[in-house]
């Protein structure tokens, strides 16, 4: 398998995997959702709220809230030296004071570590005049399949576009051009031609308006097209090497097993 990076913008990364099939493409796209650990909030100490949100629906908002992990620091709470009771290896005790009014932000979440804090900018509770909230979370490592909270991101790929136009059927009326939504076909010196034929969404709509059957339009089952983008807790890239490795030690595992 051979992987090249097509695109990389801000939290999103866009991967082309060639030489490889649908089921490793598939495999790789559950390891990246359900596999990579990442830290989420366990766990909610509640001291003062008298917030109009009540205390549930508080820790589960604060649950979902992305923040920044780093994989080679922490251990998981029942393989860590502490043994599952709590330590600087494995929980990161987030603490938030703040009183009305104001809107509460996940940025307002004070973390001990710099490198690990949460994700800026999303509305927690809106604190009225003389409203208080004091609590203290903990987060730790977990995974996807686990909770949705512990995903890093979405992630979908699709087949590898391959659009072929029968030179001898066509006769350049156009129809394919303006049946394309996203305007990929061109006209030229009385051939159609294709544009960036990666943005193609294999809708079928040129071979749909093309009279003659003149197009053909398929997807590539030894080449697919990633679209990986973060929450914030990991690098998009990081989603995927840890996605790879995660799906080796399950094969060292099963070696391991047989
Ligand atoms: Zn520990």
């Amino acid at each position: 398998m051979d992987v090249r990076i097509l695109e990389e913008e801000g939290r999103s990364v866009k991967l082309l995997l060639e030489k490889a099939n649908p089921s490793y493409a598939n495999a790789l796209r559950r390891a990246m959702l359900s596999e990579v650990p990442t830290l989420a909030i366990e766990e909610v100490i509640i001291y003062e709220n008298t917030s109009s949100l009540y205390d549930e629906i508080l820790a589960h908002r604060l649950g979902l809230v992305p923040i920044r992990t780093d994989l080679k620091r922490f251990n998981f709470r029942e393989e860590c030296v502490c043994k599952g009771k709590g330590c600087a290896n494995c929980t990161l005790t987030l603490t938030l004071e703040e009183e009305g009014p104001k809107v509460v932000y996940s940025h307002d979440l004070k973390s001990p570590d710099p490198e690990l804090t949460p994700v800026e900018g999303i509305p927690l509770v809106k604190l009225g005049r003389g409203q208080r909230l004091r609590l203290e979370a903990e987060a730790v490592l977990g995974r996807g399949k686990e909770h949705a909270k512990w995903q890093p991101g979405v992630v979908g790929y699709k087949y590898y576009p391959v659009v072929e136009v029968d030179a001898e059927r066509c006769t350049a009326c156009g129809e394919c051009v303006d049946a394309c939504p996203r305007e990929l076909l061109v006209l030229e010196n009385g051939s159609v031609e294709v544009r960036d034929i990666e943005s193609c969404s294999l809708c079928r709509a040129c071979a749909q308006a093309c009279e003659e059957e003149a197009l053909s339009v398929r997807g590539d089952d030894t080449r697919f097209i990633f679209t990986i983008e973060s929450n914030g807790s990991l690098p998009a890239k990081e989603i995927f090497r840890e996605a790879c490795r995660e799906i080796s030690k399950k094969a060292e595992r099963m070696v391991s097993l047989l």
